[in-house]
């Protein structure tokens, strides 16, 4: 029978590389929401469309080019023509992300092209690992398994530190946190963001490493 896994959490608990390695364990797709948000936000600077337009910016969710591959081990992202895989984790596009991300219309768009990947994995690959930050609330409620994963703040700015700057020092720490807590802030303004609902597993990540978080979802998984 298909399985979805909805996976939600905010910046620094893991979410990404956990959910791709649960994929690839089980054989699923892998849906990277965040992407899209982000490969949105990417059109518009291209396009010159006014983030601050509301009306042009879910004209633009309504037209995007969008292709998103769903393998685990090949992750890439495309609009139009262009791969924006790499773009789209640029300063740049994470620092105006949420302003595309508020928009409820976006949402609306955004989250419809999510119901249907979610539906064609199901239909081919057996199902899929989908994470972002309104999986297991709005996008995917009947999923049959559904995590959200917390971390406190400090495990947080360390995870995004060493990604960014490849050590979490007190120069990298201090690099990373205005980012981190911006976003976190502008994110929290649309209010179904990370609460956990009824049967809805918590995992605090916090204390974990990244092979013991994968074990508890897998464990979860294969009930
Ligand atoms: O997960 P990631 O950090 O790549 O997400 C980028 C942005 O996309 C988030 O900061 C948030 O504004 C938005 N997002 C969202 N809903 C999702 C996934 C991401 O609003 N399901």
């Amino acid at each position: 029978t298909p399985m979805t896994i909805a996976v939600d959490g905010p910046s620094g608990s893991g979410k990404s590389s956990v959910s791709r390695a649960v994929a690839r364990e089980l054989g699923l797709g892998y849906l990277d929401t965040g992407a899209m948000y982000r490969a949105l936000a990417w059109w518009c600077l291209d396009q010159g469309v006014d983030l601050s337009d509301e009306a042009a910016v879910a004209q633009a969710a309504a037209d995007l080019p969008l292709t998103i591959s769903t393998d685990p081990d090949a992750p890439h992202v495309r609009v139009g023509d262009v791969d924006v895989t790499d773009a789209i984790r640029e300063d740049r596009i994470t620092g105006q992300v949420s302003a595309v991300a508020t928009n409820l219309d976006v949402r609306a768009e955004l989250r419809r092209r999510q119901r249907l990947i979610i539906e064609e994995q199901r239909g081919t690959t057996g199902g899929v690992v989908a994470e972002g930050r309104d999986l297991t609330t709005v996008v995917a409620p009947d999923a049959e398994l559904r995590v959200l994963l917390t971390a406190s703040e400090e495990a947080r700015l360390a995870r995004r530190a060493t990604e960014r700057h490849g050590a979490a020092d007190a120069v990298t720490l201090a690099a990373t946190r205005d980012l981190v807590l911006r976003r976190d802030r502008e994110d929290s303004t649309v209010s179904t963001f990370l609460e956990a609902t009824d049967g809805v597993v918590t995992v605090d990540t916090s204390a974990l490493t990244f092979e013991e978080v994968v074990a508890a979802l897998l464990a979860l998984a294969r009930g």
